[in-house]
């Protein structure tokens, strides 16, 4: 089916939420969309800065997740996550990619304003949907303590000045967390859903229990972002096989596994958000 643009997955969501899952590599694509035709539910390829600077270049699997969402018989989207340049945004919207985070959080905030507003403005003029980030999510770097929260009135007004599509908040996740213990504060999810007039994304979800994930989405969070699980999943799987099969040497025999046990979490999630 062709791409499926961010609002109408957001939208075929509800009243659930859309599982938004990072790609590092060629198998977690697959895993990905094949778990979103077989929950029968949207969901987001993501590709991060960080991945981007990994594989050299965001070309290769931003074509790749491009034509696999397109290949894909469920609706499934493709988005920059965390972009912190404008070249990587004009990049991948170069590609086709018509949806992108850019994240100006380490920018004091009158910077994060006006360079997020100047990136939505250049986002809308193509038709490109735009998250930004309002008040650090922790975790990330080690850059901030996961006690950051937003503040509902000055979302409104970062939501209003630079006219962005989504929000992402910090709301008591953390980034790459390995356990699954973040609280969080869901009355503020509450209040800021009730004022913000744009779809809340949360980050660092990897690190929120199910109930607390299925909370959230009860107290009006729409885009869920998950990154960490997966890879805990993939290499979780790659060491068992290895070290039951230590004379394995095709890099297929092992990721047939990684790439299921990661299609396996995604259909987990996508059940729960539903
Ligand atoms: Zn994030």
């Amino acid at each position: 089916m062709p791409l499926t643009p961010v609002p109408n997955l957001i939208a075929a969501a509800r009243p659930g939420g859309l599982g938004a899952f990072n790609v590092i590599t060629l198998e977690h694509a697959e895993a990905i969309a094949a778990a979103a035709e077989s929950a029968k539910r949207p969901a987001v390829l993501q590709l991060s800065e960080n991945t981007a600077i990994y594989h050299g270049s965001i070309a290769p699997l931003a074509l790749a997740c491009l034509r696999i969402a397109a290949d894909s018989s469920a609706s499934v989207a493709v988005h920059l996550d965390h972009a912190t340049t404008v070249e990587l945004i004009y990049a991948a919207v170069d590609l086709g990619i018509r949806s992108v985070m850019y994240d100006g959080s380490t920018l004091d905030y009158a910077d994060n304003l006006a360079t997020t507003a100047a990136i939505a403005r250049w986002c809308h003029d193509r038709g490109v949907h735009i998250e930004a980030e309002l008040g650090e999510v922790g975790g990330k770097d080690g850059a901030h303590a996961p006690g950051a929260r937003t503040d509902p009135d000055e979302a409104v007004e970062f939501v209003d000045v630079t006219g962005i599509d989504a929000l992402a908040v910090a709301v008591g996740s953390s980034h790459a967390m390995h356990t699954r213990t973040a609280e969080l504060d869901n009355e503020l999810i509450a209040r800021l859903a009730a004022k913000v007039p744009v779809p809340l994304v949360l980050h660092g979800s990897s690190g929120v229990p199910d109930d607390g994930l299925r909370a959230a989405i009860t107290h009006g969070m729409t885009k869920v972002n998950i990154a960490t699980r997966l890879n805990i999943q993939m290499t979780t799987t790659i060491r068992t096989t290895l070290a039951t099969n230590p004379t394995l040497s095709d890099p297929r025999k092992y990721l047939t596994p990684a790439r299921t046990a990661i299609q396996s979490e995604v259909e987990h999630f996508l059940h729960l958000l539903a």
